[in-house]
């Protein structure tokens, strides 16, 4: 790596943060040049005690303003600088003492403090996939404007990412988006009417944030997964297409115009997409569980229901019609999965509800961030409304 990274975790105490803290390590073990600046945190203050403990940052936010309090009584660091709320994410995010943002915050709130970022000219390892489901145009706009870079923290995209490398993109006629299909794969439409939310967060293959295990159960996660690799790579939705693979070893694959395909496979871990984004486009040396070809004598593919997998179907007609679609179908999204974790609906009422938005939907079309995060809120609004109790 030629310049030192001096990084902002943002939602370090999360899955990908913890992650991301664990890549770390590796990175200073192999002697890269890294430095780790802020982290921060919703509300997991004991986490981020630990995390400060064996790090020491020199700033941390904590965006909960009861949690900051509780943590400003409780633990003493010496020359921490403790900052609290939304603004505490958008003053770092926008501040130039750090050059590399990895932004592993859960759901809309990740937007701004990219969109901030970008600005004030930081590369940026992206794990919240609602920034480019719901802002991809204008994010993408903006990293050209600003000349930074944007690195998937996801595993099909950064596979994508490593096969394209070298590559002319005029010749990529085709990306495939690989899919375990989730634990409901096997499942029959009739089946899914009454699945419980222990069996929808059961994932056969990864362990992640309960927002995104959901995702996977409904395949919406591959949805957003679609519309992201369109902003990511430049490519015709008619382009993407999206295979289940219920190993999970390719991570994804893209086909090129002479019928050669590239794929990139591995252990499910995400400690490598992790990694790749820090060190692009070099490599460094791992001790990350390595592939036994031999534990896998045989790899599975089959095509997705899109009628027992209506999310997926939902994200692909979305995308057609593109504008201000992708943002509702993203806030929608959340809601109803969150509802469906309080038990207050089934796991078959997702696709509708987001449907029901989607249809109903009848305000300003206009792609400005001001009117992203309006429409946002709208969505929000309404359903939350509805299911007031
Ligand atoms: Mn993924």
């Amino acid at each position: 790596m030629s310049k030192t990274k001096i990084i902002s975790i943002f939602g370090s105490t999360g899955s990908i943060g913890c992650n991301s803290l664990n890549v770390i390590d590796n990175l200073i073990k192999n002697n890269e040049s890294i430095e780790l600046k802020y982290l921060t945190t919703y509300s997991s203050i004991e986490k981020l005690a630990e995390q400060i403990a064996k790090y020491s940052p020199s700033g941390v936010v904590i965006v909960n303003k009861d949690a900051a309090d509780n943590f400003r009584n409780n633990f003493n660091f010496k020359d921490l600088e403790i900052l609290s709320g939304r603004e505490g994410l958008m003053e770092i995010a926008g501040r130039d003492d750090n050059n590399f943002m990895i932004n592993a915050l859960v759901g809309i709130s990740g937007l701004e403090p990219t969109i901030d970022a970008i600005r004030s000219g930081k590369d940026i390892a992206l794990a919240n996939k609602e920034t480019l489901v719901a802002a991809g145009g204008f994010v993408t706009e903006l990293l050209k404007k600003h000349n930074t870079l944007l690195f998937p923290i996801d595993s099909e995209h950064s596979a994508i990412l490593q096969c394209i490398q070298g590559e002319n993109p005029n010749c990529v006629s085709s990306i495939i988006l690989t899919a375990s299909g989730g634990p409901f794969r096997k499942y029959s439409i009739d089946e899914l009417d009454n699945v419980s939310i222990e069996d929808a967060l059961n994932h056969p293959n990864w362990k992640m944030g309960k927002k995104i295990t959901i995702d996977s159960a409904t395949m919406m996660n591959k949805g957003l997964e679609v519309i992201e690799a369109k902003w990511l790579f430049d490519i015709d939705v008619n382009n993407i297409k999206v295979l289940i693979h219920p190993e999970s070893i390719i991570h994804s694959m893209v086909e090129f115009n002479d019928g050669s395909v590239k794929a990139q496979l591995g252990i499910p871990d995400m400690k490598i997409p992790i990694q790749y984004s820090l060190t692009f486009p070099e490599r460094v040396r791992s001790d990350y569980p390595k592939m036994d070809f031999r534990k896998f004598s045989q790899l599975n593919f089959e095509e997705p229901d899109l009628l027992k997998f209506k999310c997926l179907q939902i994200a692909y007609d979305v995308l057609n019609k593109g504008g201000i679609y992708p943002v509702i179908l993203n806030s929608s999204n959340e809601i109803a999965v969150d509802l469906f974790l309080k038990d207050r609906i089934k796991f078959k009422d997702i696709p509708y509800l987001i449907l029901k938005q989607l249809d109903d939907y009848n305000g300003s079309e206009e792609l400005s961030i001001g009117n992203i995060i309006e429409t946002d809120l709208l969505i929000r609004n309404n359903m939350n409304r509805e299911f007031v109790t």
